[in-house]
């Protein structure tokens, strides 16, 4: 059976997010990507909104939903604003749900309550300055000391996102453990030796919080390995083939936001006597976002419900991720073309999609790594 429709209990969180998208987020946000600044009072909004617990079980905090329902939030968000949507993502998607996935009941019981409530967030550390897409590459070490039983961690990563935040509690770190093995550590916010650059100037996603991090002996207790020592590469993978899912709904929310500020600006903007919206120039560069919008949104449910059915859904996240965000960059250049001279203004809407849409084709697997997983899919 094919049903593409939402549940009630789906289409009440769809409204309550787009409401308060609407309502909290689009009114304050202007400023804070112009000044740079973590909305720390939207993402206090968030979590009583109960957005930051929405996949996980009551029994850590959550809501007891599912990822489903955090790619619908993600995707009302980002109709909005993307910063908001990817600390949103990053902070569930990449940051309590390794926790989740692979903690111990200990781990889980220390860290969830405070990251699936919103109260505080967690990084995930894989990229490095050296190498991205190539994770295997990773050099940052940890070696066992087993006088102390601690972890004592060298090395550096790149670009993570909520990782310098007042409220950031940890980043998981992927670190080479051994020959040929990359295993997750968890290493809190203020260990002596873990520090953190000042924010990167990034050309979008500007009210997002981004920094590089450096390990320099630093020392955690052996029990902060995340699940089975070798296994971080595993784990990783799992949690970046979920992220696509989560980053395909955000692309969504960017495409079909700039849909819905076309189609207002073209029944108000008027040219040569007439609302350019009358033109069929300007009307089928719209009706291509909306076709865009439309079908990458099928392809982000499609993926996640074969997630949710226990099914593999590497090859439909990578289809998804793919098309979606080079959906989200396409339209965010037609609707600054809808909107000339004022889209090109940073205090346009649709100058931020602008801005936010490019890092849609490279955050987690760029759309060249995605080729390559569906090409391998096909048997290439
Ligand atoms: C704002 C922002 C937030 C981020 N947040 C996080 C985070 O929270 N945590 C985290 O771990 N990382 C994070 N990243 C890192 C991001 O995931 C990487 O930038 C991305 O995976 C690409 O890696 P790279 O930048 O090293 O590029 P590279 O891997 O160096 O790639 C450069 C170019 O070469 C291409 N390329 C590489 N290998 C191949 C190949 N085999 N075949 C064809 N083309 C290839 C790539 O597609 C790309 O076009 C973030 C990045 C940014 C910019």
């Amino acid at each position: 059976m094919v049903d593409f429709r939402l549940s009630e209990e789906q289409e009440a969180l769809v409204a309550s997010v787009r409401e308060f998208a609407r309502e909290q987020v689009a009114p304050v946000i202007a400023e804070h990507y112009e000044k740079k600044t973590f909305p720390y009072d939207v993402v206090r909004q968030m979590g009583k909104m109960g957005l930051f617990g929405l996949p996980f079980a009551e029994e850590h905090g959550g809501m007891g939903g599912d990822y489903f329902a955090l790619c619908l939030a993600l995707e009302e968000l980002a109709r909005v604003d993307s910063s908001v949507a990817i600390t949103l993502e990053a902070g569930v998607s990449l940051g309590a749900m390794p926790i989740y996935r692979f903690g111990t009941d200990a781990q889980k019981a220390a860290w969830l309550p405070r990251l699936t409530s919103g109260e505080a967030l967690a990084a995930f550390g894989l990229t490095e300055p050296g190498t991205g897409s190539d994770a295997a590459a990773t050099t940052t070490r940890a070696v066992l000391d087993e006088q102390t039983n601690e972890w004592v961690i060298n090395g550096s990563k790149a670009f993570i996102t909520n990782s310098g935040t007042d409220i950031t509690c940890l980043v998981t770190v992927m670190a080479v453990t051994g020959p040929k093995e990359l295993s997750t550590i968890i290493v809190p916010s203020g260990t002596p030796g873990f520090t953190v650059a000042p924010g990167y100037s990034k050309v979008g996603w500007c009210a997002s919080d981004t920094h590089e991090l450096a390990f320099d002996d630093v020392r955690v207790p052996a029990a902060n390995l995340l699940g089975e020592r070798g296994r971080g590469f595993a784990q990783f993978l799992r949690i970046l083939d979920e992220g696509r899912i989560a980053i395909a709904a955000l692309a969504v929310g960017l495409a079909q936001g700039c849909v819905d500020e076309s189609v207002k600006y073209a029944k108000e903007r008027q040219a040569f006597g007439r609302p350019i919206g009358n033109y069929q120039a300007v009307q089928f560069m719209i009706a291509d976002m909306e076709m865009r919008a439309h079908t990458a949104r099928l392809a982000y449910y499609e993926a996640a419900s074969r997630m949710l059915a226990g099914e593999d859904f590497k090859h439909q996240a990578a289809l998804a991720k793919l098309y979606a965000s080079e959906a989200a960059m396409d339209n965010a250049r037609y609707a600054t073309q809808v909107h000339g001279g004022y889209g090109f203004m940073n205090e346009s809407a649709v100058g931020r999609f602008y801005r936010d849409a490019k890092i849609l084709e490279i955050g987690e697997g760029t759309s060249e790594v995605q080729r390559m997983i569906i090409a391998r899919g096909l048997g290439l």
